[in-house]
């Protein structure tokens, strides 16, 4: 539609205007994560590995202060450069984890209308840059083909309910190891439904490569 094209521009006028402040920390910050966050953020443990029955997960940072703040700022108020910051920051912690390569990098979809809402998926940067990293190529072709209530405060049993056939395959067959990116991982049941079907789409060896961890009744 025409006014998509005046879409962009209008963000990048209404984020000049916004009051620059730090995402991590809202002192006054003319960066996305200011210098003290950014150190406080590169300190934060690596979680470990961990093995599901679909595959195994990767994590670059547990979900807390800064992380924690970049997220809601990629992902509540529409800010694409915390998602190049997470983005950034992920694929450089992760790569060095001896993650098998991948034959292709695959982003997690948002359910269409969540999309239109936030201007653009916030997963979508990270997986970028990891393809990248990776020199593999990144396949957009997983869809939502129904749309789901969101996840926060369910059970896992009531989350694996809600996502249930929640996505569909629209890309290339697919061969070897995918790498199936996502921002948040809680239960992974999300992660669950979206790897069944990249396995039924030929994929041998899912690793799901997530921004940050987190553990329910915990921060
Ligand atoms: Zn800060």
């Amino acid at each position: 539609m025409w006014w998509a094209r005046l879409v962009e521009p209008a963000r990048l006028l209404l984020d000049a205007l916004a009051p620059r402040q730090c995402a991590g920390c809202r002192v006054a910050s003319p960066d996305v994560l200011c210098e003290p966050c950014l150190e406080l953020a590169l300190a934060l443990p690596l979680p470990p590995a961990e093995r599901w029955r679909w595959g195994q997960t990767w994590s670059a940072f547990p979900f807390q202060t800064p992380i924690r703040g970049l997220v809601h700022a990629a992902k509540y108020q529409g800010r694409r450069p915390a998602a190049r910051v997470l983005a950034a920051l992920t694929a450089e912690r992760l790569v060095t984890q001896g993650l098998p390569p991948p034959a292709a990098v695959v982003p997690v979809a948002l359910a269409r209308r969540r999309r239109r809402a936030r201007g653009y998926n916030q997963v979508e940067p990270g997986a970028r840059a990891l393809a990248a990293l990776a020199a593999a190529p990144l396949l957009d072709g997983l869809r939502r083909v129904r749309e789901t209530a969101p996840q926060v405060g369910r059970s896992l049993p009531d989350r694996r309910r809600n996502v249930a056939g929640a996505f569909a395959w629209s890309g290339p067959p697919l061969t070897g190891t995918v790498w199936l990116v996502d921002d948040v991982v809680t239960t992974g049941a999300t992660l669950e439904a979206a790897a069944t079907v990249l396995q039924r789409a030929g994929a041998g060896r899912i690793d799901a490569v997530a921004t940050a961890r987190a553990w329910r009744g915990r921060g």
